[in-house]
């Protein structure tokens, strides 16, 4: 069934990424050309790219065929430097019916824009294009423009990802006037982010202050999994899952579309992680067993993740039998969630 377009504004896609399985992310590939010093996933221009297109193939087919997934994520790397893979991705995607939100640096503005390129932008429902000092060293401010211009010509939502620092914000919306005038809000919304210091981003931004375990919440991240082009699937994109072959509890290399059914099963039934998704983890400090984590100050809600997964599995047969009683509580939470 070809769907006719729409458009798809961050709201709509923040909501699909937070119900359990309306969305996935495709991980297309870890090469990008852009070079920026702050990259979260460490892309570089000769980095692992799709090699196994029959895999490849497969997976997009398998992605298809979930009847209850709404919304696929595309990102990287930059997927516009996987043309076949890009394109393959796109069409039977969007054949399927799926909404596709598509990530993207714009470096392809630089040259004069192709046909496959707009057909791309033709049939995806937003485009997430990212900006701020670091990425304009290499896409300057005119290809910027040039980008976010293609993108509204072909009917396409676009959602500008910038980090959140006044001047950088300030710049941007200058940006947006000159490619639009000032009703650049009929084609373009605001996505204002974190530094994140994962990646190469470790040795560019400061820490940031931190806040007591017992303070952080459920993970909303763990309803919509990562899949990427070699078979691995993440239960999460936190990007040091997506990259960190030791991160074996929250990924695992899938060699069949059965591996990858079998995995996402395994993570959704997973009782830690579905008590991180639905007890939180600042209310798993309190239980025997971890309460020194529950004053210790953390970085993000991922690092107090990684002590308290490291911590389950240092406990053996107890941890196992406290991940019984949290598999208890969060199937009971849900429940009432639900009814
Ligand atoms: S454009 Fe994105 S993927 Fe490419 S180097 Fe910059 S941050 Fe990394
Ligand atoms: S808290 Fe854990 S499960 Fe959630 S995004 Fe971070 S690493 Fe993934």
């Amino acid at each position: 069934m070809l769907k006719s377009k729409r458009t798809l504004k961050f709201d709509e896609i923040h909501l699909a990424r937070q119900t359990p399985g309306r969305s996935l992310l495709l991980f297309m590939t870890d090469r990008c050309p852009v070079g920026c010093s702050h990259c979260s996933v460490d892309s570089r221009p000769n980095s692992p790219t799709i090699s196994d297109f029959s895999q490849f193939e497969g997976i997009v087919k398998w992605i298809c065929r979930q009847s209850y997934l709404t919304t696929v994520g595309i990102t990287g790397g930059e997927p516009f430097v996987e043309r076949r893979g890009l394109t393959l991705a796109v069409a039977n995607i969007a054949h399927a019916g799926k909404d596709i939100v598509l990530y993207t640096s714009g470096i392809w503005a630089k040259a004069k824009l192709s046909q496959w390129i707009k057909e791309v932008l033709q049939q995806v429902n937003c485009v997430f294009l990212s900006t701020d000092s670091f990425h304009s060293k290499t896409v300057d401010d005119e290809s910027f423009v040039k980008a976010a211009q293609a993108i509204a010509a072909e009917g396409t939502w676009l959602v500008i990802q910038v980090l959140a620092f006044p001047e950088t914000v300030r710049k941007v919306r200058r940006l947006l006037e000159k490619a639009f005038g000032g009703e650049y809000s009929n084609y373009a919304e605001l996505n204002l982010v974190q530094p994140l210091r994962i990646g190469r981003g470790v040795s560019v931004f400061d820490e940031r202050p931190g806040k007591l375990g017992q303070d952080f919440g459920r993970c909303s991240l763990l309803a919509s999994p990562v899949i990427r082009y070699d078979g691995v699937v993440s239960a999460c994109c936190n990007e040091h899952v997506i990259m960190d072959r030791n991160e074996q509890k929250l990924r695992r290399l899938c060699h069949s579309n059965q591996d990858i059914e079998q995995s996402i099963l395994d993570f959704k039934t997973d009782p830690l992680l579905q008590a991180f998704a639905h007890i939180g983890l600042g209310n798993i400090t309190g239980l025997p067993g971890f309460t020194d984590l529950a004053n210790q100050e953390f970085p993000n809600i991922c690092s107090l993740c990684k002590s308290i997964r490291q911590r389950m599995s240092e406990m053996g047969d107890s941890g196992n039998d406290l991940v019984s009683i949290l598999n208890f509580i969060a199937l009971e939470d849900n429940y009432e969630n639900n009814h």
